[in-house]
């Protein structure tokens, strides 16, 4: 990642990433201000949904954000380097060999079958940094965690120390539907296996919540929320009744302007055909920088407040803009909104017929990325 804090213009050969860590602040506040009594933790995989990690991790550390949740060892090592303190939750589980690593990073593997607590608990008892670790019980996804079974067989076991959980997750499979069925058995199922655990870890909390769980409403959010795509701006329900504030702005700049005749094509296929007298922009923005080729025909960009639709495919480097609205600030090096506040994530996401979580974490190196806040 290069830091280009002090840039002082954008590339105007290729695509910028300009990040608003103010408005990630203020989404953070929003999931916190709907979560209530529980505390609002961050999920930061995937490199921190596309937008960088360490930046992103820095900045939520300062609003107060005491616990982060990560993918895998690798990125949860990079928490553990921009903080020193907070818990640092790894989903993906305890991998045969992670163990010391695990402790000497201090991070807490979320254990995810007996076969993990039992590989974790005397290489934990051994070490004077021991630490507790987290518990997923499934609650119907059937993705990872302790089935209902194995969970309650944890209940019958005496080798086990009341601190050596300090937290259950779950997950939600539907909570973009909020009036899905399956939240409400889910959520049930959950509080019923915390409380039989409890009997064992008696002041292990419970954490079920991701951004959609936690608009679900109070009894969804048990002890801990683990917000991700709302913090970076993502509609976090299917009906987009609930919009956050835009965080990542992806911008292009216009390499070339040409007028076309009605009959005239454009790109790859020659299958977009124009209709009326149109001014074409090409922009330095394709695939290969993440913006997704199904978009082509569908997305938009926004120029001079303008929308400018995409024409035809998306190239690998390249895409052709219709900016006859734009008028004259379509000229080579002007910069066109591609996501943010005008060019919506949620929009994108749909024309390429994906999900706003693939659209964002797809933006590749070749956007440079840069980092937005005010001076504090
Ligand atoms: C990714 C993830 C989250 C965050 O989900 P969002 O829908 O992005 O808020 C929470 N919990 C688990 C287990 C995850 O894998």
């Amino acid at each position: 990642m290069t830091d280009t804090r002090h840039r002082d213009r954008p590339p105007l050969d290729r695509p910028s990433l300009t990040v608003d860590l103010d408005a990630l602040a203020r989404n953070y506040a929003r999931l916190k201000d709907a979560a209530g009594a529980a505390e609002t933790g961050a999920v930061v995989k995937a490199d921190g949904y596309g937008l960088g990690l360490e930046p992103v991790t820095a900045r939520l550390a300062r609003e107060g954000c005491r616990s982060f949740f990560v993918a895998n060892v690798e990125e949860g090592a990079r928490v553990r380097a921009i903080d020193n303190d907070a818990s640092v939750y790894v989903f993906n589980g305890l991998m045969p060999g992670d163990e010391h690593r695990c402790l000497t990073l201090a991070l807490s593997p979320v254990l995810n079958e007996p076969a993990q607590l039992d590989r974790w608990l005397p290489v934990n008892r051994e070490r004077t940094d021991a630490r507790a670790a987290a518990l997923f019980v499934d609650t119907g996804m059937n993705r990872l965690g302790f089935s209902p079974a194995q969970a309650a067989l944890l209940l019958e076991r005496t080798d086990l120390e009341g601190d050596e959980v300090d937290l259950f997750i779950s997950h939600f499979a539907c909570a973009s539907t909020p009036e899905h069925s399956m939240n409400l058995e889910q959520i049930a199922d959950f509080k019923e296996a915390v409380a039989a655990l409890r009997a064992r870890f008696p002041n292990a909390r419970a954490s079920m919540a991701n951004s959609a769980g936690v608009f679900l409403g109070p009894t969804a959010c048990f002890d801990l929320t683990r917000p991700g795509v709302a913090l970076y701006g993502g509609c976090p329900h299917e009906d987009r009744a609930i919009v956050m504030e835009a965080v990542a702005t992806l911008e292009a700049p216009i390499l070339q302007v040409r007028d076309l005749s009605p009959g005239e094509r454009v790109g790859y296929g020659a299958d977009h055909v124009v209709d009326r007298p149109t001014r074409a922009a090409t922009v330095a923005l394709g695939y290969a920088d993440g913006f997704l080729r199904a978009a082509g025909g569908r997305g938009y960009g926004v120029l001079h407040g303008r929308r400018a639709p995409i024409m035809g495919r998306v190239s690998m480097d390249l895409m052709t803009l219709d900016v006859t609205a734009a008028g004259a600030a379509a000229r080579p090096g002007a910069l066109v909104e591609l996501l943010g506040p005008n060019a919506l994530l949620d929009d994108q996401a749909e024309a390429a017929g994906t999900a706003n979580y693939e659209f964002l974490t797809r933006l590749g190196p070749r956007c440079e990325r840069s980092y937005r806040e005010a001076e504090t």
